[in-house]
C-alpha cells in the first residue's frame, strides 16, 4: 500500500529545495471492492499499485504545491514517481 514521504522538491517560485510541508494528501485507489459475477460474496482487496495526490506548502515562501504520486508495492516510497501538477505562485 501507499506510503507517504517527503520527496525533496524545488519550488518553482523561490527557488527553495528541500522537503514540503505537509497538508493533506489522497489516495484515489488503496482498496477495491469486488463481487462475485452473481453479485454476492463482496470483499476487499489491496490494490498493489495506484496514484496519490498531496498539497504540500513551500516553508520558504508560503506557495502551495499539487504533487500527483505513482506508487507501486514493489517500490521503495523513495522511487515513487513523483508529478508537480500545480504551482501558483504569489504575486512577487
Ligand atoms: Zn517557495
Amino acid at each position: 500500500m501507499y506510503t507517504r514521504h517527503s520527496p525533496v522538491l524545488t519550488c518553482s517560485c523561490c527557488g527553495y529545495r528541500g522537503a514540503m510541508k505537509f497538508l493533506v494528501n489522497y489516495c484515489e485507489r488503496d482498496l477495491e471492492t469486488v463481487k462475485s459475477p452473481c453479485g454476492y460474496l463482496v470483499h476487499d482487496i489491496l490494490q498493489p499499485w495506484g496514484v496519490a495526490y498531496e498539497l504540500l506548502q513551500c516553508p520558504s515562501c508560503g506557495t502551495v504545491l499539487l504533487i500527483k504520486i505513482e506508487w507501486h508495492d514493489a517500490w521503495e516510497p523513495e522511487d515513487y514517481i513523483v508529478t508537480v501538477l500545480y504551482p501558483n505562485c504569489p504575486d512577487s
